[in-house]
């Protein structure tokens, strides 16, 4: 495989390095530098050699990791920058090609989808997304929280089944509580609710619960959380969400 582009923007699944596509796996051998937030770089360090020259930053700093890529790539360098799951979903894909339009740089970009937490949360649980889902992350950073609100209620009311992502952390709580008023006004407190942390890593923890009884302190930012649809069941311990199949 020959690196003909100068920037790969890299989706490294859930964090461990089987659930790593080929392609990711192959361009990550061959750039000279990896960029990417310190968590995530200590994810593939098996891969890294010592050859390949690696720039760390922390949370909170995504600017700066695209900036430092953008300018490694400008100087002839092909260089990675990698997000977890997949760069396209709340990843580091939107920012960098935004930023790259804004700088009007000619930069070649090759985008590589990776596994996101959403679906590797859903094998953990069983068989929940076979219907229509949405995707609704609780974090009002960079989001409005009415507006948040807004796409709760009309993803309940519409009766997808819908996967909460950035749920909850120490300093921001009451979203999730909120989240859970709000589909409790449209679905069945037995709905089934799957909660997964660290999914794919050493630490990963799996619970089955419903709606009522869902424990929120049990949920933090590592945590992807789904709520079934009204068709949604529990039997064996896993998460099933009936297609339609008559059986
Ligand atoms: N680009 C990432 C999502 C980034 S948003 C992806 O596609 O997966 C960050 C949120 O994703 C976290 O707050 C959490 O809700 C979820 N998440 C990311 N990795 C996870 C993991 N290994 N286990 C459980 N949830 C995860």
């Amino acid at each position: 495989m020959k690196l003909n582009k100068n920037l790969y923007i890299i989706g490294i699944g859930p964090g461990n390095l089987s659930d790593i596509s080929r392609r990711a796996y192959q361009i990550l051998k061959k750039v000279e530098v990896i960029v990417g937030y310190k968590k995530y770089i200590e994810c593939i360090k098996e891969l890294i050699t010592e050859e390949q020259q690696i720039y760390i930053s922390g949370m909170r700093k995504e600017k700066e990791r695209v900036q430092k890529a953008i300018d490694y790539a400008k100087q002839g360098k092909k260089c990675a920058l990698i997000s977890s799951g997949d760069p396209g979903v709340y990843g580091m894909a939107g920012l960098a090609l935004e930023m790259v339009e804004d700088q009007k740089i000619n930069l070649k970009i090759d985008i590589v989808p990776g596994i996101t937490a959403a679906n590797a949360a859903a094998a953990v649980l069983g068989a929940p997304l076979m219907h229509d889902y949405t995707v609704i992350s609780l974090s009002d950073i960079l989001t409005p929280w009415n507006l948040i609100k807004k796409r709760l209620e009309a993803a309940a009311e519409a009766d997808f089944i819908t996967t909460l992502y950035n749920p909850r952390s120490s300093r921001r709580k009451k979203q999730l509580k909120k989240a859970r008023e709000i589909f409790l006004e449209y679905r069945n407190p037995e709905t089934p609710v799957g909660i997964v942390h660290s999914v794919g890593r050493d630490e990963e923890e799996v619970m089955i619960t419903t709606l009522k009884k869902m424990p929120l302190e049990k949920v933090d930012m590592l945590t992807t959380v789904i709520i079934g649809n009204s068709q949604s069941y529990i039997s064996n311990q896993k998460i099933i969400t009936p297609r339609g199949y008559n059986i």
